[in-house]
């Protein structure tokens, strides 16, 4: 047996240290109770097990596989699984915080939880990928279920690895349980929309910062990081709304183009060939200089930490809309903010993907589907009314958008932990 060796991190600072940096400086501004804060910085529960797995080459390797929650008290856990390299437990403890926080922004009835196994998805032939997702459902299958955890999927997984966790749960339940995971393909009682969702609620915002600022969308240029679930479509759903789309990136190549990238060819370019390179019509630029482009929004649509104290003053952009998690750190965030860019916070920016995970587990339950203008519809009102409580409360107290959004969320989850009570 072969243990996965861990390559060097693209976390360069602790996120967990970050996320209860965040939360003690909401506690300070918004006057939270010391004592919820002590609860709140926890994770309420930590699973890591060891997954084996049979490659093809006849080895067996042995993963490792985190499941966190972090909050249960607006409702079951809720939040992704990622596969990547680079995944630690504190990566997924903060990862299940701001799951905690963006569920109680949107006012949906969940508690925050991530999962993640360390392994390079890139590199596994679908049959490997499929036994240890298998193998790693099978080993949180009694911390998992429809009133209790409800995983989905995030950087490194899609809605083939959500039937496989689907199946196995089912498989070991003895029937189809469809509430237990979200982000299921439509033929196994997925939601129309769920695939776009992330980017489609990152792209409502987008309207709302751009309508504030008494701005328009046609002829907004626009560069994104990140082309995967989120950062393919919200490139498309910009260039759809007249936004000109000027840069875009992968993990492996980024392309330029000062009059605008075809992001549909981009998108086909990609299917086609795996990635962003090689494809004609736009030249070659780095995901460093992506981040620093003239440009009215930038998209970070990737990882954690690539907006950091080291190029943060060098951001041109106007608006920085945050389709992943924790993409901008603590001390970037205060250059950026005293240059007047305006954050777009990640637990609002990226609800667009829980939210509809949420009418997913909704439809499941009752087995009764929606029109894909209805989840549209229904997700709009819920992430522009999530803006717009951000924006007053960002008016009202003179803060940033983040420091707004984290206070209304964790004011909502102390209000429901006061108002259960702690147990015994
Ligand atoms: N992984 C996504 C996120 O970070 C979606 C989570 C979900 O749908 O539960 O928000």
């Amino acid at each position: 047996m072969t243990t996965v060796d861990v390559p060097i991190s693209h976390l360069r600072e602790n996120p967990y240290e970050i996320a209860k940096s965040q939360l003690r400086k909401v506690a300070d501004t918004f006057a939270i109770d010391p004592n919820l804060i002590n609860v709140l910085q926890e994770c309420k529960k930590a699973l890591v097990v060891s997954v084996p797995v049979s490659m093809d080459d006849g080895t067996t390797q042995v993963f490792q596989g985190y499941r966190v929650t972090h909050n249960v008290a607006r409702g079951p856990s809720k939040g992704g699984i990622r596969y990547h390299a680079d995944v630690t437990l504190d990566e997924v403890k903060a990862l299940a915080m701001w799951m905690t926080w963006k569920c109680a922004l949107s006012g949906i009835p969940f508690g925050g939880a991530k999962g993640g196994v360390v392994c390079n998805p890139k590199t596994m032939s679908e049959g490997e990928l499929q036994r240890m997702t298998r193998r790693f459902t099978s080993e949180i299958i009694n911390e998992i279920g429809p009133e209790k955890d409800i995983p989905a999927p995030d950087v490194g997984t899609d809605g083939r690895v959500m039937a496989w966790i689907f199946d196995t749960y089912s498989m070991n339940k003895g029937h189809s349980v469809l509430g237990v995971v979200t982000g299921k393909p439509l033929t196994i009682g997925g939601s129309l929309g769920r695939e776009e969702a992330t980017a489609r609620g990152a792209l409502y915002c987008v309207r709302e910062a751009v309508r504030k600022r008494q701005l328009s969308l046609q002829g907004t240029t626009v560069a994104v990081q990140g082309f995967g679930n989120v950062g393919s479509y919200l490139a498309k759903f910009l260039a759809e709304d007249g936004a000109t789309v000027i840069a875009v990136s992968d993990s492996t190549s980024g392309l330029y183009n000062p009059n605008g990238i075809d992001v549909q060819a981009a998108i086909a370019h990609k299917r086609e060939t795996g990635s962003l390179a090689g494809f004609r019509g736009a030249d070659p630029i780095s995901n460093e200089d992506l981040l620093v482009l003239e440009c009215d929004v930038l998209a970070p649509c990737a990882l954690e930490q690539v907006i950091t104290a080291e190029n943060a003053d060098k951001v041109k952009a106007k608006i920085i809309v945050e389709g992943a998690n924790g993409p901008v750190t603590p001390a970037a965030d205060e250059i950026l903010e005293e240059k007047g860019v305006l954050v777009l916070p990640d637990i609002l920016a990226n609800a667009g993907g829980v939210i509809v995970s949420y009418f997913e587990w909704v439809q499941g339950l009752q087995e009764y589907f929606w029109k894909e203008a209805e989840v549209n519809a229904k997700l709009n009102d819920i992430i522009t009314r999530a803006f717009n409580e951000t924006w007053s409360t960002m008016e009202s107290r003179d803060i940033s958008m983040r420091l707004a959004a984290y206070g209304l969320a964790v004011q909502r989850v102390s209000e429901a932990t006061v108002t259960r009570g702690i147990y015994p």
